[in-house]
């Protein structure tokens, strides 16, 4: 339970802020208690308002995998602001930032920054769209991609934790563009672009799912994607703001080897601050304004503070020996909470790729959204519950991943085990 600050920060927030907070999953609604307010964070560990300290793995949704207040990250930080927070003019840092990026992925010749996951992925459709002069786009039931106006069909996220279908204020002429098929079923895929390929500008997907909960692509869905894209003349767009860094340096791409036409970044670029990228062929990127004709802006895009803490961390994830740092622990504790569920008899199925993993409250294979959504989210709710009064924080909804960090350490996973241990047996 929040504590003694917490709950009154929040009483103070509902008054002067939609719900109390600025993104809806933070209300913590779906797990049945009121958010914490947080007012520090070191390494794997999460400070809130009445000084109670948790192991943190929400990680801000993803983008510390250095964990918090990383020393290099905040030196990086205090350099570029003494030098001025924002020019709106180019800056050296800027380029450096791409640089890494296209040095990275290899799909990846030219990256437009911008300063959100949302902005970067609204940004590479209307690219697809003015690319190929075609109006309909694909997208996967569960999968989220920012909250742009095309994409809030079957989303989800925030979107699909609340239960909310679509939303009001998305016309009804923008949302018929929109088609949301069912992850890993390439033959809705197939179906959809025999029936209306030649109006289809792209396939947008998070390769692997992390906003339904963690879902695997099935072995030859990315691989069918390409094909069909391909064949029809459409762009794939890999959604990697989770993903990119996360599962491997060169993201889920450079996990499973299929390069997308555009690629979507967002969370760790940043290092914990606003950034968010797109990029492509060369050829692609070449429609842009003002190279191009297809428009995209930004005041603070590529804003020095923000890419110094960008540079900062992808340098951090270029030394040797991270990504398998990253999966021994993962897989520790991915291990030890799949044995403390056993014991306990709780019936969950663990997603996991990388240092991203999910307990679904339910038993059996989870390989969509339909799958997912089957979860017993009361009993998460209640899991939740159980983790935080023992220090863990977990994100506050069945329908979001746990993240590992370069901070974490066996201690703070055998704790989290210790934990886990006594949660399930509490709510089985
Ligand atoms: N795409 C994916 C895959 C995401 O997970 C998110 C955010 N969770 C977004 C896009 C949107 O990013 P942002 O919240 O930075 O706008």
């Amino acid at each position: 339970m929040a504590g003694i600050l917490s709950q009154k920060f929040f009483e103070k927030a509902k008054e002067v802020i939609p719900g109390g907070v600025n993104s809806p999953v933070r209300a913590c609604k779906s797990v049945g208690a009121d958010p914490v307010f947080f007012s520090a964070g070191t390494g794997p560990f999460l400070i809130d308002a009445d000084g109670r300290e948790y192991i943190d793995y929400v990680a801000s949704w993803g983008p510390l995998i250095l964990g918090h207040a990383h020393p290099e990250v905040v030196s990086a930080v205090q350099a570029a602001a003494e030098n001025g927070t924002s020019f709106g003019a180019p800056t050296w840092g800027e380029v450096e930032l791409a640089e890494l990026i296209c040095e990275i992925f290899p799909s990846i010749e030219k990256v437009r920054l911008v300063n959100s996951g949302t902005e970067a992925t609204m940004s590479a459709v209307r690219l697809a769209r003015g690319v190929t002069n075609r109006k309909k786009i694909v997208k996967f039931d569960g999968c989220y991609h920012g909250h742009a106006d095309s994409f809030l069909v079957k989303a989800g996220s925030g979107v699909a934790t609340l239960g909310i279908p679509g939303s009001p204020g998305v016309p009804e002429e923008i949302v018929q563009n929109t088609i949301s098929l069912p992850y890993n079923d390439l033959d809705a895929v197939k179906e959809t672009f025999e029936k209306m390929g030649e109006e289809i500008a792209c396939v947008i997907v998070e390769p692997i799912a992390g906003n339904m909960g963690v879902v695997p692509p099935e072995p030859g869905f990315l691989e069918g994607l390409r094909e069909l894209t391909q064949k029809y003349e459409a762009l794939l767009i890999f959604d990697e703001v989770i993903t990119g860094f996360r599962v491997s340096l060169a993201g889920a791409q450079g996990l499973y080897g299929v390069e997308p036409d555009l690629t979507c970044l967002g969370k760790i670029i940043g290092g914990g601050l606003p950034v968010g990228a797109y990029g492509g062929k060369a050829e692609i990127m070449a429609h842009i304004a003002p190279e191009g004709p297809v428009y995209q802006a930004g005041t603070l895009s590529g804003n020095p503070i923000a890419v110094a803490a960008g540079i900062t961390t992808l340098k951090v994830l270029m030394r040797p020996g991270v990504y398998e740092y990253l999966e021994a622990l993962s897989q520790r504790l991915a291990q030890g909470l799949a044995e403390a569920a056993k014991e306990a008899g709780a019936k969950v199925t663990f997603n996991r790729v990388g240092s991203m993993m999910t307990c679904f409250f339910r038993e059996g294979k989870v390989k969509n959204f339909a799958d997912a959504a089957g979860s017993d989210t009361e009993r998460y709710g209640k899991f939740w519950r159980e983790m935080l009064a023992r220090g863990v924080y977990l994100a506050p909804s069945q329908f979001e991943a746990a993240f590992v960090s370069l901070a974490h350490t066996e201690e703070e996973i055998d704790h989290t085990i210790e934990a886990a241990r006594e949660a399930f047996a509490i709510v089985a």
